[in-house]
């Protein structure tokens, strides 16, 4: 297995390229992601220098969070059941799948500080991925105005797998120009300003578009 290391200069070299010829100026934070991985796998990473975190069940997230070092950048990247927010949101920094009132108000109701979120679209319409579709994401975020504890920073996406690059391209300029329609809007609460998009086999793609979060799992630290 090559280390986290080998891999990053790897994977540094290609965003480095596709923010080159992007036309967006945004270079991606990476976002790895180590939920198919050991603790002692995400520190390497950490001691790598990569210092956002991604996790999508709450046990993995608790877990890595409580053995990565303090200023380890935690983001939640699953879909979070409304049952189980009170028992994570306070621990999360980004929380990248919001998809429901119902789930923005138990996160309101529970959060003891401004939650950064991601308000995650199914682009491609896909009934087996999460989200809420393109037309909804503005009458969802002007619903989320009274609710003091949620900050929309932006909008995530996960695109169907497809070796389809010019497809791949299109849900990611699709979600880009729904981000941008929301920055229109002025609202302080939902300043919308990033784009979280690309994995392992389609970050490049994703860059392309103006991801401003790349998350990578199998490529950085494998499966
Ligand atoms: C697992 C996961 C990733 C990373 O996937 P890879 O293909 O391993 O890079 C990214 N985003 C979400 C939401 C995930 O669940």
């Amino acid at each position: 297995m090559k280390s986290v290391k080998e891999n990053l200069i790897d994977i540094n070299s290609q965003i480095c390229n596709s923010s080159k010829e992007s036309a967006f100026e945004t270079t991606p934070q990476v976002i790895v992601v180590t939920k198919y991985v050991t603790i002692d796998r995400a520190i390497e990473a950490y001691q790598a220098g990569l210092k956002n975190f991604g996790e999508n069940r709450i046990e993995g997230f608790l877990e890595k969070k409580k053995h990565l070092p303090d200023d380890a950048v935690m983001h939640f990247i699953g879909s979070l059941q409304t049952r189980k927010v009170k028992e994570i949101i306070n621990e999360i920094d980004y929380l990248h799948a919001l998809d429901r009132i119902k789930l923005a108000k138990e996160i309101d109701k529970r959060a003891n500080h401004v939650v950064k979120c991601f308000v995650q679209v199914n682009v491609s319409g896909e009934e087996s991925k999460h989200g809420i579709s393109p037309e909804e994401v503005i009458p969802f975020i002007k619903e989320l105005e009274t609710f003091k504890h949620i900050e929309i920073v932006g909008l995530m996406t996960m695109a169907p797998l497809t070796e389809d690059k010019s497809k791949l391209r299109q849900y990611f300029n699709q979600l880009r120009t729904i981000k941008d329609k929301v920055q229109l809007l002025n609202l302080a609460y939902a300043p919308c300003t990033e784009l979280s998009m690309g994995m392992s086999n389609d970050f490049n793609e994703a860059i392309l578009e103006g991801a401003s979060y790349v998350r990578i799992g199998t490529k950085l630290v494998g499966e």
